[in-house]
């Protein structure tokens, strides 16, 4: 197959005048446009750095005015669904990735359905089956034991590999975070979301603090940033994935930077919860692999990859460390699969990144791209 696209995106960078052949699924040849283009950008297909597809009925549900509210609220609002319910939001919430040009997804999971999900639509991934010992702190081998069979069977349903997964420093004890981080395996953990984490882990206190007190935690301040806690605990390397890292320091990111951990950027669920933002480019600087995550439609709104690319580009201008177009472009695409571990996510001679149409025309720019690219432009290879 011969693709004639008039512009290629290319290491995130708009490229002019390259046509792509395509055999079997594996890109062959580049070459200089030899004929008429057609009108549309061709573009490796978008890389969802970090989602929950079960909350896609929890859309516009939702109201906390700050992160801790929120997390209340979701977990109220979980307690009413039906697991019927929940297989259905999944289904959706994978064919809405699917449509805004996602094939590749690190997947957090709590309840059963998003593997299916992502079988049934033809995603590609990692489900992370969320581990939280709240309630079960002071004796976690049962609840353990139970989110291992989860996973497990969300693998027998899909083929995707399942791995049980601490939630975060905070809805897990000491114990079942101790087990994970030092075991083998990639993992993904919200880390450093919002500020109250810093409260709970430096000085014993804000609402994470009395709220785990309220439940019979025995809370010790550490005088340690989340991420250092992390880091004692066997997660700073390879493989592992913090998922926000709203609330970093600058010790943080060199510690972040010299273990080899990637980070995903969530950028409008952290601004629709109140979360600082995210310093991306010191990140990308320092040579942390970012990718970008959509997380869930309860706190971000409706699953539109371009809407997740203006966010981040507008909050990094927000901040005053503004992000360039090619940089949020390569997180959507080849950087952001690097931070996932998976190599080769570009045009370029021997890959078999799954290729997307995005028919806007006449876009000279990374920038224009991003502002004017919606769901309704792409179309599959
Ligand atoms: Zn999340």
């Amino acid at each position: 197959m011969l693709l004639r696209p008039y512009a290629c995106v290319i290491a995130g960078e708009i490229r002019f005048g390259v046509e792509v052949e395509v055999i079997d699924g594996v890109i062959t040849r580049l070459g200089i446009q030899g004929g008429v283009p057609d009108d549309y950008i061709l573009c490796p297909a978008f890389v969802n750095a970090h989602s929950h597809f079960e909350y896609r009925g929890l859309l516009n549900r939702v109201h906390g005015d700050d992160f801790f509210s929120w997390i209340r609220e979701i977990s109220a609002a979980k307690s009413e669904q039906e697991m019927a319910e929940v297989a259905h939001d999944c289904q959706i919430a994978a064919e809405e990735n699917r449509g805004t040009g996602v094939a590749y997804v690190w997947e957090h999971s709590d309840r059963p359905g998003s593997g299916h999900a992502m079988k049934e639509v033809g995603l590609d991934g990692v489900l992370f089956q969320e581990l939280i010992t709240f309630r079960e702190h002071a004796s976690p081998g049962l609840k353990f034991a139970e989110i291992h069979e989860r996973a497990a069977e969300q693998y027998r349903q899909s083929g995707i590999p399942a791995y049980v997964n601490p939630h975060s420093l905070y809805t897990v004890d000491h114990k079942s975070l101790e087990r994970v981080g030092f075991r083998a395996g990639p993992i993904s953990i919200h880390c450093a979301e919002s500020r109250f984490e810093r409260d709970l882990t430096v000085h014993g206190s804000g609402p994470f603090a009395e709220f785990q007190r309220a439940n019979g935690w025995d809370v010790v301040p550490q005088g340690l940033s989340p991420v250092a806690v992390l880091n004692g605990l066997g997660y700073l390397r390879p493989g592992t994935q913090l998922v926000h890292c709203c609330d970093v320091d600058e010790g943080d990111l060199e510690r972040m930077a010299r273990t080899g951990v990637s980070v995903a950027h969530c950028p409008r669920s952290n601004h629709a919860l109140s979360c600082p933002i995210a310093p991306v480019k010191r990140m990308l600087d320092a040579g942390i692999p970012v990718g970008l995550g959509m997380d869930s439609a309860a706190s971000s709104g409706p699953i539109d990859f371009f809407e997740e690319m203006r966010c981040a580009l507008e909050m990094s201008r927000r901040r005053g460390e503004a992000l360039e177009g090619e940089e949020i472009l390569w997180m959507a695409t080849g950087g952001g699969a690097r931070s996932l571990r998976v190599p080769n996510w570009d045009i370029e001679v021997g890959s078999r990144v799954p290729l997307i149409r995005i028919a806007v025309d006449d876009c000279y720019s990374a920038e224009e791209l991003i502002e004017r690219g919606s769901p309704g432009d792409v179309s599959w290879v």
